[in-house]
């Protein structure tokens, strides 16, 4: 007969719980959003599964989640009808942090202290912060495809949780909170209510609430319960725009990635033509604390409404890695596998439609809220510019996204505002790329285009001259690095004439000085394009880029 055992929590774990119950005063509620949010992902996962293996619902036909509120024993029941967790998930979801930014985590609830207890979903911990309101938690699963064994695990918080068998009719995962006696407020059916209705609307599957009803008096008082569903149970992205509150697209959005922050901005579509989808995406804040393993969240797939996947890598090309959200197809077979994403002809349909759509949503931020734009710019812009190197549709469009500091010491630039700025007889947009700021304004290679009044973007990102390459031009004007040999600048004839008897009379002086450095340069010549600076190194025509250069040298070539 197994036995009642005892684990100790990870270290993690403890510090984690510490702060929740010691130093976590404000919005306390937030427990049941994570709770909610863990049964619908055991509901999604359930319904995924049982595509391949209908025979998991059949002790249980309906997939829900119910909420059971016990005045008298002073608890409160989250339960829900999900994929349910077997002995060793138990012991390892519910005692160990898999996430491996747990420690910035602690550090930065430590640091931000009560205010940000919001935090918590975000670092996949969102469980634990039942302990906002509960001292005791109590959570009895069953696995789906088990029919035998069901488990309780109980912890009080301090130190160490415990496992033992169970009684549990079907599959699925009750959590039961014993409030702690402050707390009791969480067993009112309107705020109960009011919560779903705050934080948790989105959720797909109905969210039963038991409610009570006292009928008749004396010695006849009786105490009635009965289920009622508290949410609209459908699909956010199937509703009508509508029906939709601002507030219920960032409470969406929040569960989907975890964050804790609003997002900047949305769009929700349904595509129509020979491809049948309605995509609903968001364009993050800040990047995630955690770029890589939140990077791999990305756009989850569902067909038909059911849940296929979190990483629908295929949906979304590198540089749209940001954008997180939902697509949702009538057209893919609901047992679709990678590698038939990988050559699907809808997949590829679905992709192109999103990629606009996602650049149609960035260029409309920028112009409705440009102050957002930026927020967006300084987090992602780095990812953006990828794409001017990869996406050859959305060039131009991708143009106009991008923003540079430059000569006008004015903060950041559009290229549209550059080239409404040009001065007359400037034939290209200047840039000079460089490892910081201070390196490229004091670059000698402005010194002839500054004084002409020619404005200089400064690029400074690694990616930039390689994105910059990508693109050649804007709305038909050519991108020039002040860098090249040539820049091309007009001059009058005279000048020209002036610049040839000068470099005639300085002939002794290049060929010594060609004669002193050899192969280490191809040519000197006599330059206009200086007016302080004594000499410069320039690319010749042919050469490679700056940043290639770079790159060779960092790999010691
Ligand atoms: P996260 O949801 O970010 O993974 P949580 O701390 O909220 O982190 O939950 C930890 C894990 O516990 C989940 O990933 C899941 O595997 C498991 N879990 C929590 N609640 C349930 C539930 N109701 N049904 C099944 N598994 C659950
Ligand atoms: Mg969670």
């Amino acid at each position: 007969v197994p036995q009642r055992e005892t684990h100790a929590f990870q270290a993690e774990i403890n510090q984690l719980l510490s702060l929740v119950i010691n130093s976590l005063y404000s919005h306390k509620e937030i427990f049941l959003r994570e709770l909610v949010s863990n049964a619908s992902d055991a509901l999604d996962k359930l319904r995924f599964r049982a595509i391949t293996e209908p025979e998991l619902l059949a002790d249980e036909p309906a997939l829900e989640l119910r909420l059971i509120p016990d005045e008298a024993k002073g608890t409160l029941t989250i339960e829900d009808t999900g994929i349910g967790m077997s002995h060793d998930e138990l012991v390892k979801n519910l005692g160990t942090i898999a996430h491996s930014g747990s420690r910035e985590f602690l550090e930065t609830l430590a640091q931000k202290g009560q205010k940000d207890v919001q935090l918590i979903g975000q670092f996949g911990v969102g469980f634990y912060s039942a302990y906002l309101v509960a001292d005791r938690v109590e959570v009895v699963s069953r696995a789906a495809g088990q029919e035998q064994s069901a488990w309780r695990w109980t912890s009080e918080a301090k130190g160490s949780f415990t496992v033992e068998p169970a009684e549990r009719a079907t599959r699925g995962t009750s959590i039961t909170l014993h409030l702690k006696e402050d707390q009791k407020e969480f067993l009112g059916e309107w705020r109960l209510r009011s919560l779903i209705t705050q934080y948790s609307d989105y959720v797909g599957h109905p969210i039963k609430l038991q409610v009570s009803k006292s009928t008749g008096t004396g010695d006849d008082a009786k105490t009635e319960t009965s289920l009622e569903v508290v949410n609209k149970a459908s699909a956010l992205w199937q509703r009508a725009k509508s029906d939709i509150t601002d507030e219920q697209y960032q409470e969406f959005y929040k569960h989907l990635t975890h964050d804790w922050e609003a997002p900047l901005a949305w769009t929700h579509f349904k595509a129509d033509g020979n491809t049948q989808f309605t995509g609903l995406l968001f364009v993050p804040k800040q990047p995630p604390f955690d770029l890589d393993s939140q990077q791999q969240r990305g756009v989850r797939l569902f067909v038909k409404r059911v849940f296929i996947m979190d990483r629908c890598e295929e949906l979304v090309p590198q540089w749209l890695r940001f954008v997180r959200g939902v697509i949702d197809s009538d057209d893919l077979p609901l047992n679709v596998s990678r590698e038939l994403l990988q050559d699907s002809q809808v997949v590829r349909s679905i992709r192109k439609h999103l990629v606009k759509k996602s650049v149609d949503l960035l260029e409309k931020l920028a112009k409705d809220k440009p102050e957002d734009y930026l927020t967006f710019w300084k987090a992602f812009g780095t990812v953006l510019k990828e794409g001017l190197a990869t996406e050859a549709e959305h060039k131009d469009k991708l143009g106009g996204l991008l923003r540079y500091e430059s000569s006008r010491e004015e903060g950041l630039t559009s290229l549209a505002d550059y080239v409404g700025r040009m001065k007359e007889g400037q034939e290209a947009i200047y840039y000079v790329y460089g490892e910081s700021r201070k390196a490229v304004a004091d670059s000698p290679h402005l010194e002839t285009l500054k004084q002409r009044g020619f404005e200089v973007l400064y690029m400074t990102d690694p990616v930039d001259e390689w994105a910059a390459q990508g693109l050649r031009e804007f709305q038909g004007k050519p991108l020039v690095s002040a860098l090249q040999a040539d820049l091309k600048l007009q001059s009058t004839d005279e000048e020209k004439k002036a610049q040839e008897q000068h470099a005639e009379g300085l002939k002794t002086l290049t060929e010594k000085m060609k004669d002193v450095l050899q192969e280490s340069v191809r040519e000197v010549r006599v330059s206009d394009r200086l007016t302080d600076s004594p000499v410069c190194l320039v690319v010749p025509e042919g050469g490679s880029p700056a940043y290639l250069e770079r790159l060779l040298q960092q790999r010691g070539r």
